[in-house]
């Protein structure tokens, strides 16, 4: 009372403090995170030799001990006062980088943050033509495994403080395991760490490898415990509109091949056309890998809808590749967190996954792929059988009604030994 604002904010109380410092490193970027307790005033700039990064912040204290431990890019954080209210703080860096910063408003998690996002110099980096990889002529299918959150973005909380980009990372690991032990098939991981990677950038890396399928993981919460169950996305009708105009609008993405044919030298309507076509089937492929992997995990337990829902997420919204978003488990529910902590746990969701996305490509196999031969290799010649996963090879002398003595010699078997995508011949008469 009585105390005009001039007079109670004392200048040296009227500083923005530095109230935390977090770092997550990337496989080419690295992110700190400083939390402020009010906006800044900042200028950034580079010097070389040795490389380095230099903060300079207008009326700011710092109110919390900087450490950076073992980072890929930053070998240590200094700071200095610069007269009597400015901070400087220096990033000593391993290598020279290209340095971006920008100031956050607050969310329900953090306050005020202050964002330095360090990248290599030769950031385009070689992508590998993953999808070029070939034994005898045919490639591998493609699964681009994105594990949902990570750094920054810690995904939902269990009641016992499990956080989902954890748990999302890890089985997508163990996803991407489990695929490339397939034959056929080969997993690239979107993240393979903790750390963030935008929305879009999450399905343009799909799209840069080339991906015939991108599986987003997740574990999310919901206000009441009891919810539990399995969930499987994909991208609904509102979302995949809204995308469409955006990619038309921005010319950058109309030089970019979308379904094999780029936009730029088309007239409005026939791109709009050819981007619907290729949304179309990619969204009608979404829907049946969906259907595949939830019927799958619904052999682990019942799903939490029976049906797979429709959802406008960000990350879904890749105009030619078919993407589905699979929610592992409540891990706000606590039996369902416990779970997901365990490790064969998450390996049966990983393999039930796998399994829904065998069934789908071998009923509609990309062209030109080892398993788009396989399957045409068992049509043209009746009497074959290609192994399933899971299968045995009495059950599958049991499906054609013959002994195993005679299916095991019919393959020069030694043993009932079998590998999934293998070929089997079977007997007749
Ligand atoms: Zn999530």
């Amino acid at each position: 009372m009585g105390l005009t604002p001039s007079v109670w904010a004392g200048k040296a109380d009227s500083d923005a403090r530095i109230n935390g410092l977090r770092v997550w490193s990337g496989p080419d970027h690295t992110r700190a995170v400083f939390d402020l307790s009010a906006p800044v005033e900042y200028r950034l700039f580079r010097l070389d030799n040795p490389p380095r990064v230099v903060l300079d912040l207008n009326n700011t204290r710092l109110q919390t001990r900087l450490q950076v431990n073992n980072n890929a890019d930053i070998r240590s954080i200094r700071h200095g006062r610069q007269g009597k209210h400015n901070l400087r703080l220096v990033f000593d860096l391993k290598k020279n980088q290209r340095a971006r910063s920008f100031l956050l408003p607050p969310n329900e998690k953090y306050g005020h943050r202050l964002v330095v996002d360090l990248s290599d110099v030769k950031s385009t980096q070689k992508v590998k033509k993953s999808a070029q990889t070939t034994h005898d002529k045919h490639r591998d299918v493609v699964i681009a495994v994105d594990a949902g959150h990570g750094g920054e973005d810690p995904g939902a909380t269990g009641a016992s403080g499990t956080r989902e980009k954890h748990i999302t990372l890890a089985i997508a690991r163990q996803l991407a395991r489990a695929i490339n032990a397939e034959p056929g098939m080969k997993a690239i991981l979107i993240r393979d760490g903790d750390y963030y990677v935008g929305l879009r950038k999450r399905f343009e890396k799909a799209r840069k490898h080339q991906a015939d399928l991108f599986v987003s993981i997740h574990a999310d919460a919901f206000y009441d415990p009891k919810v539990h169950g399995m969930s499987v996305y994909v991208l609904s009708q509102k979302g995949a509109s809204s995308e469409a105009a955006k990619w038309l609008a921005r010319s950058e993405n109309k030089s970019d091949l979308i379904g094999g044919v780029k936009l730029d030298d088309k007239d409005a309507l026939l791109a709009r056309v050819l981007l619907d076509l290729s949304q179309n089937a990619a969204m009608e492929a979404s829907q049946k890998v969906a259907k595949e992997v939830l019927t799958a995990l619904s052999k682990i337990e019942k799903p939490h809808k029976k049906h797979v829902e429709k959802a406008n997420f960000a990350v879904l919204k890749s105009p030619d590749v078919p993407s589905i978003l699979v929610e592992t488990a409540f891990i706000s529910n606590p039996q369902e967190e416990k779970r997901l902590k365990n490790h064969r746990f998450r390996q049966q969701v990983a393999t039930a996954i796998l399994d829904g996305i065998r069934n789908y490509f071998y009923q509609a196999p990309p062209p030109d792929t080892w398993i788009a031969n396989r399957v045409k290799a068992s049509k043209d010649q009746p009497g074959r059988h290609i192994v399933a996963r899971g299968e045995t090879l009495s059950g599958i002398a049991q499906k054609y009604r013959l002994d195993v003595h005679s299916l095991r010699k019919a393959n020069k078997k030694k043993n009932d030994h079998i590998r999934s995508g293998e070929v089997l011949v079977i007997p007749t008469g």
